[in-house]
């Protein structure tokens, strides 16, 4: 009897499903034009399926109007992991963003914390317009930065936008570089910290994760967060690779940290497509086995 035939009769044991997070193509980190990215939620959701990504965790800039707007519309083969990304900032030491994941759900704890927030960031906007058009002569109005929004975040994104789109700069970057990155006094830092983010994210019984890590403030900052009861960093992204990622792997360890990983997708022109950056399931799977077992 050939080798085939045999095989055929003998009952191989079946093979062992691996769980479903070692495998999973995941992206934790993603915009939509309800804060500064480009387009809908909708069809972020379309461009995930199409890319390939399994897990995705919309994560707009201190919102969560994305998981209201797309309630219900999930492609089939695409499962979504409620976030957001917290913009906070250390005394005199710049920004610094946590992003909050909410395995069961998203609460009015947060949703009421979030509108604050929101409340503080379109008053810093109004301000700093201000600042801009009066000590720096700039034609700009409130109203201008205001009608580039399509969600209820207002950034420096839509600014630097409305300062090319008004001829004021020659360039997106150029805006950050002339005006409003963070070594300028127009526009100031926000006001919630580090430590008030991760706790809100606790007690919205969600898991807080530092986003995108920066290697010089690791050493000074990683214990004081860890010690504020922060979950995780965000170890894997794109373009970060050989020492920086093996720093950030190893900072992870050392603390005990839950690892997270996504490629900070924004969507405008120019930008990769979603999903050519993914997260193996593996690499994130001490995060991913505290989130709710797929239906
Ligand atoms: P905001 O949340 O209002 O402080 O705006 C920050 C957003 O502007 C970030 O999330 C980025 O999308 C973008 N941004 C910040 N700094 C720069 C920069 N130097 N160059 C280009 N985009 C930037
Ligand atoms: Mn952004
Ligand atoms: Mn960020
Ligand atoms: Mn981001």
């Amino acid at each position: 009897m050939s080798e085939k035939g045999i095989a055929r009769r003998v009952k191989l044991p079946k093979r062992r499903r691996r769980p479903y997070h070692e495998e999973v193509r995941c992206d934790l980190h993603v915009h939509t034009h309800c804060s500064d990215g480009a387009l809908p939620p909708a069809k972020v959701l379309q461009l995930a399926r199409s890319g390939l990504v399994e897990l995705l965790s919309i994560t707009d800039h201190d919102t969560v109007a994305a998981y209201d707007a797309i309630a219900g519309q999930l492609p089939g083969g695409l499962r979504l992991l409620p976030g957001v990304e917290i913009s906070t900032s250390m005394l005199g030491e710049g920004e610094l963003h946590i992003l909050g994941y909410f395995p069961r759900g998203i609460n009015s704890v947060l949703r009421e914390a979030l509108d604050e927030i929101l409340v503080e960031r379109t008053e810093r906007m109004r301000e700093g317009v201000g600042r801009l058009a009066r000590d720096a002569g700039l034609p700009l109005a409130f109203e201008d930065v205001l009608t580039r929004c399509s969600g209820p975040v207002i950034s420096r994104s839509h600014l630097a936008q409305a300062m090319v789109d008004k001829g004021i700069v020659g360039s997106y970057a150029d805006a950050f570089r002339q005006y409003i990155g963070s070594q300028h006094p127009f526009i100031t830092a926000p006001r919630t910290t580090p430590e008030r983010a991760i706790d809100l994210i606790r007690r919205a019984r969600g898991i807080s994760i530092w986003a995108h890590p920066r290697l010089d403030r690791l050493d000074r900052r990683l214990a004081g967060l860890v010690a504020a009861g922060l979950n995780g960093i965000e170890v894997y992204g794109r373009n970060r690779n050989g020492e920086a990622l093996a720093r950030l792997e190893a900072a992870a360890d050392e603390h005990r940290l839950l690892k997270g990983g996504g490629s900070d997708w924004h969507g405008h022109a120019g930008s990769d497509r979603l999903g050519a950056f993914t997260v193996a399931g593996e690499q994130i799977s001490q995060l991913l086995s505290l989130c709710r077992p797929p239906a």
